[in-house]
């Protein structure tokens, strides 16, 4: 069954659940779709929550410096890179991740030539943008590349994008714009909550990484690779970012912190979330999965063929 886009009128498969053309959800969220609140680890929302109190120098900030920063990164990536299928494999474990975390809007996807095994996620809340390296592709297979994509989206869905990218703009480069418009000195308490908030915005995204696979070996195993494979060490290869980092926190208490989430009360009921959600991938729909009537998003039975969705 195809439904049309509500945004751009493409029509696409109810069980893909986002537009295949401007990858905008076809089906909103409900509250059946994974919330941030169900698996965000607190320190990082309580930074999130601190940075905003010092609007509105970030509202300033946003304007003048990021829009300018996403649209070189963008052309450098629409000239350097291939732009991922939304019906390839990496395409489809793209979009699952987004089903499982509940994302608003699929990134913008692409595959950079790189020797270096990197995943890195940028732009805005409403545009992410999500490019990851060639060597990755090679080195990890499907479900540590699930991994590393949920990771990915993870960041997404905890809305950290704009944060990282403002703390690599105060981090680097920005200093002199800074300056010049008299605002370096106001910036720096700024920058040192960024500083302090980052490596707890690294533990909400291991979180998702760990929903979408519910498997510590799978995660253990991308992260061993990536120490492998990286000339560098681990620190700083999933997220560009993160390599400004001193304090970006080590494999090992990454891996402690998510055996602690894995115990968790909180973490078990997130990921049976995920699991309705899956099962009931064709029933929220706002037509009959056997007669195509329009029935209610929720409604588990079509009103005109009586069937059960499930
Ligand atoms: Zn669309
Ligand atoms: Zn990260
Ligand atoms: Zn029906």
């Amino acid at each position: 069954m195809e439904i049309p886009c509500p945004r751009c009128g493409a029509y696409t498969r109810i069980d893909r659940i986002f537009c295949l053309r401007c990858r905008h959800r076809i089906i909103p969220l409900t509250q059946y779709d994974l919330a941030v609140e169900d698996f965000i680890y607190p320190p990082d929302k309580d930074g999130i929550e601190s940075i905003k109190d010092l609007e509105p120098l970030p509202q300033i900030i946003k304007h003048l410096l990021i829009e300018k920063k996403l649209e070189r990164l963008r052309s450098q990536l629409a000239r350097r890179s291939i732009r991922v299928k939304p019906l390839s494999s990496l395409g489809s474990i793209i979009r699952r991740c987004g089903i499982m975390l509940g994302l608003k809007v699929l990134p913008e996807s692409f595959i950079i030539q790189s020797e270096t095994p990197q995943a890195f996620t940028f732009g805005t809340d409403e545009e992410p943008v999500l490019a990851i390296s060639s060597s990755m592709l090679e080195i990890m297979n499907e479900r540590e590349l699930e991994a590393v994509v949920a990771h990915e989206l993870g960041h997404v869905k905890s809305g950290h994008l704009v944060y990282h990218t403002l703390a690599e703009l105060l981090v680097r480069g920005a200093s002199l714009s800074l300056s010049l418009m008299g605002l370096d000195l106001a910036a720096e308490p700024l920058r040192l909550l960024l500083l302090a908030w980052h490596r707890d915005s690294e533990i909400s995204a291991d979180r998702a990484s760990l929903l979408v696979t519910n498997d510590l070996e799978v995660i253990k195993s991308m992260f061993s690779k990536l120490i492998r494979y990286s000339e560098e060490g681990f620190e700083g290869i999933l997220d560009s970012v993160s390599e400004l980092f001193k304090t970006h926190p080590t494999y090992l208490n990454r891996i402690e912190k998510l055996e602690e989430f894995y115990d968790s009360v909180q973490f078990r009921n997130a990921r049976a979330k995920i699991e309705r959600r899956i099962t009931l991938l064709n029933a929220i729909s706002p037509i009959c999965r056997f007669c195509g009537a329009r029935k209610p998003l929720l409604s588990l039975f079509c009103p005109s063929c009586g069937r059960s969705q499930v």
